[in-house]
């Protein structure tokens, strides 16, 4: 899939749109002009979020009350759609080829995947940030699991208010634990899905990430299951079951639910070891460059086509050799929108490329 053209109307300081190069486009300029905002409004026309805040009235020109970006997509050279998205009052609506369209339907059209300094937490930071990078993948694969997630999102919430009312001693216990019973049995159930769908996901990670992508690198992952710090699969649903019940008092006790998907971890190994903990920085970076790029190679098995990919400060992540590695192994093949505020990137790579310079929001092709 590519992106042809984008265009947006009040969304942060951004005007008028651009012409999309099939390949590499540098978005180019000083500091706070806009370019991260260009990669913004792409992620938000592709995925409908932002990468920077779950708050979407920060997307909207300060002072106004409604925000419209505007793209045409070619999914393959004959099949091309124009897809439109609107924010206004918390709301967001969606339109294809000018027919408004739900949520499911629209996000098909165009898929993005980011890397910025941000996303070193999947790499470095808590287990929370690598839950979020294989869910994301899955979604991608497969939009129900959007569902899944949140359906296991709602069971955790309805039983943590139930676990703070014991504290509070409202109920009696007795009645307590009958109407946490019902939860626990949605909870099992939820997880032993998603378990299953982020433990087939690792799968297809290790397949692709063994290949070592667009260096030599071998990244290896393994999923680790809070119940016993394995991926092992087999009676899921009965050892979680167990687990609840040998829990339960320390669930009380802490008044928050601690046994379920929500606690499981994703280990990242280079050359065998763990790579948050014996990583360098730089090799940090390039497995966790790796990793998304494993989530656009899982995308095309799946989707015989690849989404878009950004990288923001592409500079300042990543040094000129691993750079040029990258373009040479994105080239042809995934159509990219990286920034930079440095000449000397546009010196070195200027040519392969469209050069987009952002001044005051308004993109403008530049020639060198
Ligand atoms: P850097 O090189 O420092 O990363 P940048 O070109 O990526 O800079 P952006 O983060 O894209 O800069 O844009 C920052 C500018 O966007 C700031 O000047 C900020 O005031 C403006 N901005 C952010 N949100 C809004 C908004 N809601 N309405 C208007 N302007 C906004
Ligand atoms: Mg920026």
């Amino acid at each position: 899939m590519f992106l042809r053209s984008i265009e947006s109307e009040n969304f942060r300081n951004l005007k008028n749109g651009f012409t999309c190069h099939d390949d590499l486009n540098i978005i180019y300029g000083k500091n706070g002009q806009g370019k991260t905002n260009w990669l913004e409004a792409i992620y938000f026309l592709a995925t409908t979020k932002s990468f920077r805040t779950v708050n979407l009235k920060e997307l909207v020109t300060f002072g106004e009350s409604r925000m419209t970006v505007l793209g045409d997509v070619y999914l393959s050279k004959q099949i091309h759609h124009r897809i439109c998205i609107t924010f206004e009052n918390n709301r967001k609506t969606f339109l294809v080829n000018e027919k408004k369209t739900k949520i499911q339907d629209y996000v098909e059209n165009l898929s993005a995947v980011i890397f910025n300094a941000d996303q070193l937490e999947i790499v470095r930071g808590s287990p929370e940030a690598r839950r979020k990078f294989l869910d994301f993948g899955i979604t991608c694969i497969y939009p129900a699991f959007i569902q899944t997630l949140s359906d296991y999102q709602h069971c955790l919430k309805q039983k943590n208010a139930l676990l703070e009312t014991a504290q509070r001693k409202e109920f009696s216990l007795e009645k307590v634990l009958q109407m946490i019973e019902p939860w626990n049995e949605q909870i099992i159930s939820l997880s032993t899905r998603i378990h299953k769908a982020r433990v087939r996901y690792v799968e297809k990670l290790n397949a692709v990430l063994q290949q070592g992508l667009f260096n030599d690198e071998k990244i290896q992952v393994q999923y680790l299951s809070s119940l016993d710090n394995s991926d092992d699969s087999s009676n899921y649903a009965e050892r979680m079951r167990e687990k609840l019940a040998a829990r339960l008092s320390a669930e009380l006790s802490v008044g928050h639910s601690l046994v379920g998907v929500h606690r499981d971890d994703l280990e990242i190994k280079l050359n065998e070891q763990d790579l948050r903990k014996f990583g360098s920085s730089g090799q940090q970076r390039s497995a966790l460059l790796n990793m998304l790029l494993a989530t656009l190679e899982i995308y095309h098995i799946q989707n015989g086509e690849y989404p878009i990919f950004l990288i923001d400060d592409i500079d300042s992540e990543l040094d000129y050799e691993r750079i040029r590695q990258l373009l040479v192994f994105l080239n042809g093949k995934i159509q990219t929108f990286v920034t930079t505020s440095k000449e000397s990137f546009l010196e070195r790579f200027g040519n392969i490329g469209e050069i987009i310079h952002v001044e005051d929001g308004k993109p403008m092709i530049y020639q060198l």
